[in-house]
Formats: structure tokens, sequence, C-alpha cells
């Protein structure tokens, strides 16, 4: 199998890439394509422009049994979350490559699909599999609008009623889907209200809604949002809803387990959204900067533009090479291998915000055709900026980096098998992904493969060993913050920690899949050259922050700052290929 897909594609009928054929041979993704190549970006920029509702691709989806064929291959099986990831993923990438507005409506079946199906209601999980299998949608109604990522705040009460029954009041923002779903599962507290004075302690209750039944769930209405226009981010309210426990898709320590499982598996796959996005983008800046023509010859020859597309290109294929590698690791999750939750938080935090890099990079190669509203390009640049604050917001992943620090540099003992590459073993395609709840639990006890092996193979690129000595003055300055500190580090220190550890964590993924793919050495020298400057980068800002003590950072300082260097040949090779993308 050609592994040259793990370069930025390009989907689109009028423009396909070579390698697209490997997305296309799925037939749910084939189909997708069809309908956007058919629809036209005139109309979709159109129906943007008009905030419009896509009832045609609802309908289209349903007839052809996109969603349900993604999201619940074998309706009958009464096991958890079964995937296969693979195809998933891609299907993703392409489908936020023709429209992340109508992705938006699948991100939030899976979200709401994804809670149901972690709890132990089996008529419910049998119910949501059957709404999507009719094509239905689903919503997942966690935030409130006073409350944000607060989810303790939240005040969306359920009250018993009567043995076995209860009332649900409150009120949600932010839903998508929300006008539309079968089911919306809704995160509350039951309203177990003590003295004034007296502490109370948060009992989660987690629900599933059908508001097309419901004479409670009121005043839905579209919060107009700068990106995903198409969509439906809701609001709602709800009011003396009653419901029976059949409704209860879980309780307590277990809500929070279905919430954040389902958060968890969110956040990861938005990572492909912000590919596809770039994808498109990229490819449509590529043939502007082609056709036009400046001082005689095609813009995209000038030098600057031509090293600004090769940065874009490289920092997009690291995107897919790391996102590609932290899907085997979810694959291969399991209670005795949970190191996928501190991948799935760097998919997050570094993945979504490479994207908006990207993008603000290949705005400032094509100047003002970025700003025309009829491209995909301008679409692109709103949509791009959301993926980073949804599912938790980068800062709620880099925190969560930071809490891995210890783990991540030490020593490793019982420590799994390295997981198989599902975007090699094509073989794999095939692979149902299982995942059951009991996977969470104290990240002290999670084990990583020791920090550097990932680079020892790809120790004769000089950019590479480069990252790898940055990497390990990282490790010291964490051992002495760690050990010399009397108190935790504070939220900022942790951030900025975090933010170190994340592109550390991107930079060994990205390293396994070089090594799998076989990538040329020109394009992991610079995607590397690029790591390096970015956790420079990091350093510095470490080091200004006036959050750690002076001799930890002077120490950091001198083995952290370096220059990496790639040959002007090495940018050539790689901005020829981004210029056919
Ligand atoms: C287009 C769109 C679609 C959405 N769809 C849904 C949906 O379907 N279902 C749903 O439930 N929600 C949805 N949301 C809500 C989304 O997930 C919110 O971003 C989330 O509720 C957090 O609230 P907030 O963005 O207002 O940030 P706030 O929580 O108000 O945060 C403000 C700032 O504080 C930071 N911060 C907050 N907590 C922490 C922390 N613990 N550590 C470090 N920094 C922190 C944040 O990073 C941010 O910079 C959607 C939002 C948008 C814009």
């Amino acid at each position: 199998m050609d592994r040259d897909w793990i370069y930025p594609q390009s989907f689109a009928a009028t423009a396909r890439s070579k390698h697209a054929s490997i997305y296309l041979q799925n037939p749910s993704t084939a189909k997708l394509a069809e309908f956007f190549d058919k629809k036209g970006l005139r109309s979709l920029k159109e129906e943007d422009r008009a905030e419009q509702w896509y009832d045609d691709w609802l309908g289209y989806q349903a007839s052809h049994r996109l969603y349900a064929s993604m999201l619940t291959p074998s309706p009958h099986s009464p096991a958890g979350v079964e995937l296969n990831l693979l195809s998933y993923s891609r299907f993703l990438e392409v489908f936020a490559y023709h429209s992340p507005a109508h992705g938006y409506s699948v991100q939030c079946t899976s979200l709401g699909l994804f809670a149901i199906l972690l709890g132990n209601n089996q008529a419910l999980k049998d119910e949501a599999k059957a709404a999507i299998e009719a094509g239905g949608l689903l919503a997942f109604g966690v935030s409130e609008k006073d409350h944000g990522s607060d989810l303790l705040a939240n005040e969306f009460v359920v009250r018993d009623s009567a043995p076995g029954e209860y009332l649900a009041n409150g009120s949600k923002y932010y839903i998508g889907n929300s006008q539309h779903a079968s089911i919306i599962c809704i995160l509350a507290r039951q309203d177990d209200r003590r003295p004034a004075g007296q502490a109370t302690r948060v009992h989660p209750v987690l629900l599933a809604l059908r508001p097309k039944e419901s004479k409670g769930f009121q005043g839905v209405r579209k919060i107009r949002t700068f990106g995903v226009r198409g969509g439906f981010v809701g609001e709602f309210r709800v009011k003396d809803h009653p419901f029976p426990q059949a409704d209860v898709i879980a309780r307590d320590h277990d809500a929070w387990d279905c919430v954040m499982g389902a958060v968890t598996l969110g956040k990861f796959f938005l990572g492909f959204g912000a590919i596809g996005i770039c994808e498109h983008a990229c490819q449509e800046a590529a043939a502007h900067l082609t056709r036009r023509i400046l001082y005689g010859k095609p813009a995209i020859e000038m030098a600057h533009i031509r090293f600004a597309m090769a940065q874009a290109y490289a920092r997009l294929t690291a995107m897919k090479l790391y996102a590609y590698r932290a899907l085997d690791y979810l694959h291969a999750s399991s209670a005795g291998d949970r190191r996928y939750i501190l991948y799935c938080a760097v998919q997050k935090a570094k993945v979504c915000t490479e994207g908006v890099k990207v993008m603000a990079q290949l705005l400032e190669c094509v100047g003002a055709k970025g700003f025309e509203s009829d491209t995909y390009f301008e679409m692109a640049l709103r949509d791009i900026q959301l993926l980073p604050g949804l599912e938790g917001s980068t800062h709620v992943n880099l925190a969560l980096t930071a809490q891995f620090i210890p783990r991540y540099f030490a020593r490793p003992e019982n420590l799994p098998a390295a997981p198989k590459s599902l975007a090699i073993t094509e073989d794999s395609a095939g692979e149902i992904f299982r995942m059951t709840r009991g996977r969470s639990g104290a990240i002290r006890t999670i084990s990583f493969d020791h920090y550097l092996s990932a680079y020892r193979p790809l120790r004769a690129i000089a950019n590479v060993r480069l990252f790898a000595r940055q990497a390990k003055a990282f490790q010291l300055f964490f051992r002495r913050q760690y050990s010399d500190r009397k108190a935790e580090p504070n939220l900022q220190a942790n951030l900025l920690m975090g933010q170190c550890l994340a592109t550390i964590a991107y930079g060994q993924l990205m390293a396994e899949n070089a090594l799998r793919f076989d990538l040329p050495a020109q394009v992991t020298s610079a995607i590397f050259h690029l790591l390096a400057n970015d956790l420079t980068l990091a350093a510095i800002t470490v080091a200004s922050s006036g959050q750690f003590d002076a001799a930890s950072i002077a120490a950091l300082m001198r083995r952290t700052a370096v220059v990496p260097r790639t040959a002007a040949g090495d940018w050539d090779f790689i901005s020829a290929r981004a210029g056919s993308i």
C-alpha cells in the first residue's frame, strides 16, 4: 500500500489528489464526497451565508446510512462503543474538507451516542443506535450559559417526584443539533437542597431527553456563531419535564465517567476535522498562488512564499502523522494501557492549534484572496478557530497534559507493547474498537516508554537530535520543579509546563509515525526544524513567565535555545509537494 496518503490530500472531484482514493474506497466516505461535489462550492457558501440548516444533507445521509455505517457498524451488538477508528477518522477528515458545519452534526451525534453507550442502560443504548440507524441525530447537553467549563456549578436539576419518577428543570446553552435531535443527553444534578450554609455535594445525573416528545422542552433557539454557521448551536429550557428511571443513563461517578469518556473521544476526533479544513485551504491556496502571476512569474515561485507554503505543508503533515499515530494508542487502549488519555489531550491541545497556525501562514501567502467570501478558505479561517475551544479548551487540555509530567519521564515499568499501526496494516481497517468504561483511574499508574526511544531510529537527522536534546533538558527542568517545590505548581506554571510536554509528546508520536510511514529525511528534518523552534519558544515563554526560579531558568535556556538547520534543497523538496497538492 502506498503510504503517501499521510501527506495533505485534496478530495474535491475537480482537483482530486492521487491518494485520495484510499479514503474514498470506503463507500460511505465516497458517498459523502459525492454529495458535496454535486452541491458545489457556490451553493455551500450561499447556505453558509444564510446560516441555513442542512435538511438535504440529513435526508441524503439517512438514505445512505452514512452516520449509521460509521457510528453503529454493528447495531445489534450488545457491546460498548463499537467503531472502526481508521474509517471514521478518515470520514471526518473528508467531511471537514467539504464542510465543517455539516460535520458538526455527526460530531454532536457521536458525543451523545458515546455518553449513552458508556452507561449501563441497555434499552437506551438500543434506542440511540436505532435512532441513528433511522437517520436521526443525537445531542450532548452539558454546557450552561453561566457556567462554561465549571461543570460543578451547573444548575440544571433533577428532583424526585414519586418513587422511580423525576422532574427535570433547567436550561442549556451551546448545544449542537438541539432542535433536531431524537435524544439529548443532559448532564444535570440531583436536587438535594440542604439548609442554607450547609455544603452540598454534587450528585450528577445523566438523563436522556426526547425533545420531540417532551412538552417541557421549550424556548429552543439558534445561537448565531462565527463558524459552523449552517449547524444549529442551540439554547433551550426544560420545564417540569417528567421522566422515569428508565431515562437515566447514569448517576454519580458513573455519570462523570460517561461525560468525560465521551468528551475524551470527541476532542480526539476534532483533530481530524482540523486536518481536513487545512487540507482544503492548502489546496485552494496553492492553486491560487500558482495561477497568480506577479512580476511575470507565478506568485508561488517567490522565495518567501515557497518557504511559507513549505512550512504550512510540513506542519499539516505533522498534524496527520501525530493524529494517525494517536489513533493507534486509542485503539490499543485497555485497563492496563491508558496512554491514550495523554495523547487525546495533546491531540486537542496541539493538532487543533497547529491547524490555526497553518491557516494563519496560508493567509499570509494568499493575501487578499483569503478574504474573498466565495472561497472555502474564508470559511476555513472561521471554522478552524472553533476547534481549539470545543470539548475542553486548549487550557483545560494543557492542564491535563501537565498532570502526566512525572509519569511521562519516569522509568518505564510493566510497559504495554507499542501499539500496532492501523494505518499501515490496512487490513486492520475491519477492526472494531470496543470501548468500555472503567478505563479511568489514577494517572500515576500509567506507564510510558522511555521518552527518548522514539527518536533513536531517526538519530541520523540533525534536527531530530536537537529536539531530543531539548526534550532531555525539559526532563531535567521538570525534575527540579517537582523535587524542589514545596507546593504544587500553580495553574499558570502548570499550563506552561503542559505546553512543553504537549510539544514533546507531539514530537514523539510524530517520530514514531515518520518511521512507520518511511518519511523522506527531508520532510522529517523540516518538521523537526519547526518543532525545535516551537520548543525553544516554549522555553522562552517559561523563562519569561516569572513562575520559576532563576537557576532552573538559566539551565533550561542554556540547553533549549537551539538553532535548527534545514538545507534549502529540503525545503524545495517540500514546497514542490505543497505546490501540487
Ligand atoms: C460552536 C460551539 C458548539 C458547541 N457545542 C456544544 C455541544 O454540543 N454541547 C455542549 O455541551 N457544549 C457545546 N459547546 C460549549 C463548549 O464546549 C464550551 O466551550 C464549554 O462549555 C466551555 O465554556 P466557555 O467556552 O464559555 O469557556 P469558559 O469555561 O467560560 O472559560 C473561559 C476561559 O477560562 C479557561 N478555563 C476554563 N476552565 C479552565 C481550567 N480548568 N483550566 C484552565 N483554563 C480554564 C478557558 O480556556 C477559557 O480561556 C459549544 C460551543 C461552541 C462555541
